[in-house]
């Protein structure tokens, strides 16, 4: 605890608020990667601590938000099933597809538990061998790996029982996208800190480099996030665009090499589509050619994944870093934790449920107010 406490001391903040005022000299917009992120910003009111001219605007580093509606929809296929018991994070199970969410399914009868962990899932299998138990797996590479693990192990334990619905993504083909977008003003990015405790930060060197943006890894807490914002800005004032690392307590350049080497053996790269961004060339995994019997999409459906539809809810702007919830006209009415209409505001790590978390009075005093960052549309009323 009393660790913590120096990442989160009023003094430090406020010092390091100063010294990003005192070299700020032009506006600057920056994005954090990560929907944790998001919500410490938003949380201690770090947005608000910036000078004049400095944005910070959210990104696609929520994994239940940037899973798409099809994959809800397949995995409720798949859990209708009479055999199959379905899988996933208890947040996965409200996030709303095409048909309903997962706990609908589980309401109509289908066989639908929540678990904390691929792991438990694969207990579920063991513990039942009767049944079908398909783990819908989510995340960045932050958890990829662990998924990975609970395969190897119902390998090594040769449980014939155990499947995986897979839509893991990967960030550096994400932030490719955003940055390639002309509509972004992403001038600046902080990295997610766990994302790079398993990969390390060499693949963010290129991109550094190709778009000319600082990228600095950084934390969870206000001073890692104002540690973060200073050196983004330092460079930004100064021309540089390289990759720095202030989290170093928990972050080595390489990363993780057992857990990608895991990864990796299980896992390999494709496209993958994303909620409201489309298809990624080489952002996701699937599985390599030697454990294709674990895929679920193969064994269950068709194996071939449906478009996502269009809705009302902004959430494809917010996860490219072009507007706020504000700018959506449900948020905070007919759209709240309680009634989401979106994935921002269902998940726990979501941009949405951030704002009405912490913000929901000024946020929707706001909104008729608040322009879109980036010369974006004004904000409906
Ligand atoms: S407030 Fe609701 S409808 Fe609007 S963007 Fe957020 S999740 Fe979507």
């Amino acid at each position: 605890m009393k660790h913590l406490d120096a990442w989160r001391d009023m003094e430090a903040a406020q010092s390091y608020a100063r010294a990003i005022a005192a070299i700020t000299t032009r506006a600057w917009t920056i994005m954090e990667i990560c929907g944790s992120q998001t919500h410490s910003i938003v949380r201690y009111g770090i947005d608000r601590m910036m000078p004049d001219g400095v944005t910070l605007l959210h990104g696609p580093g929520c994994p239940v938000c940037v899973t798409p509606a099809a994959i809800i929809d397949a995995a409720i296929a798949i859990a209708k099933r009479r055999e199959v018991t379905l899988c996933s994070f208890g947040d996965m199970l409200r996030v709303p597809g095409e048909h309903g969410s997962l706990l609908n399914a589980r309401a109509a009868g289908a066989d639908v538990r929540f678990v904390y962990s691929p792991l438990d899932a694969l207990r579920i299998a063991r513990n039942e061998p009767h049944r079908c138990v398909v783990f819908l797996a989510i995340g960045f590479e932050t958890t990829a790996p662990a998924t990975a693990m609970a395969v190897l192990q119902a390998e090594r334990e040769g449980l014939e029982n155990f499947f995986l619905l897979v839509a893991h993504v990967r960030v550096p083909p994400a932030l490719e996208a955003i940055l390639s977008d002309a509509a972004s003003g992403v001038q600046g990015i902080l990295a997610a800190g766990h994302v790079c405790t398993v990969m390390g930060y060499r693949e963010y060197e290129a991109i550094a480099q190709r778009f000319h943006v600082p990228v600095v890894v950084t934390g969870f807490e206000p001073i890692d996030l104002l540690q973060g914002i200073y050196l983004c800005i330092k460079q930004l004032e100064t021309r540089r665009a390289e990759v720095e690392n202030p989290y170093y307590r928990a972050v080595h350049p390489e990363g993780n090499r057992a857990a990608q080497a895991a990864m990796m053996k299980v896992f390999a790269v494709r496209a993958r589509a994303w909620r409201g961004l489309g298809e990624i060339a080489e952002s996701g995994l699937g599985f390599a050619p030697a454990y294709h019997r674990f895929d679920a999409l193969a064994r269950f459906t068709s194996g071939i994944m449906p478009a996502d539809c269009p809705t009302e809810c902004i959430a494809a702007e917010l996860l490219r870093a072009r507007k706020r919830p504000a700018d959506c006209p449900a948020f905070g009415t007919r759209c709240t934790p309680e009634h989401p209409l979106g994935p921002t505001m269902v998940s726990s790590e979501g941009v949405c449920a951030a704002y009405y978390r912490y913000r929901r009075t000024q946020t929707v005093r706001e909104r008729s107010t608040v322009s879109a960052p980036n010369g974006g549309e004004q904000g409906a009323v």
